[in-house]
């Protein structure tokens, strides 16, 4: 599945409750399952924390749908293969 299809996937299941929250609504969601996954993330949980990128992901692009960003066009066309910043790959950034 890519992230289109993924993304298709949560409009057809949550559009109507999305949309009807709007957008700072569910906004509010996706900050509060990041919270969750920095919990997670500190009680070094592997199937928690992976349940909760579930849930942000899901709420990314529950966001993306109600706001018209096509996520998986977004992400390429922003990191397409290259660091957006030096343009190499791996990223030759200075810390
Ligand atoms: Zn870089």
């Amino acid at each position: 599945m890519h992230i289109k299809e993924f993304q298709e996937m949560m409009r057809r299941l949550y559009f109507h409750r999305d949309s009807e929250r709007g957008v700072k609504g569910t906004y509010d969601w996706l900050v509060e399952e990041l919270g969750e996954l920095g919990e997670a993330l500190e009680g070094n949980d592997k199937e928690a924390t992976e349940k909760e990128f579930a849930d942000v992901i899901a709420w990314l692009a529950s966001l993306a749908n109600i706001t018209g960003i096509d996520l998986e066009r977004a992400a390429i066309n922003k990191y397409s293969g290259k660091c957006p910043k030096c343009h190499q790959s791996p990223c030759q950034c200075k810390f």
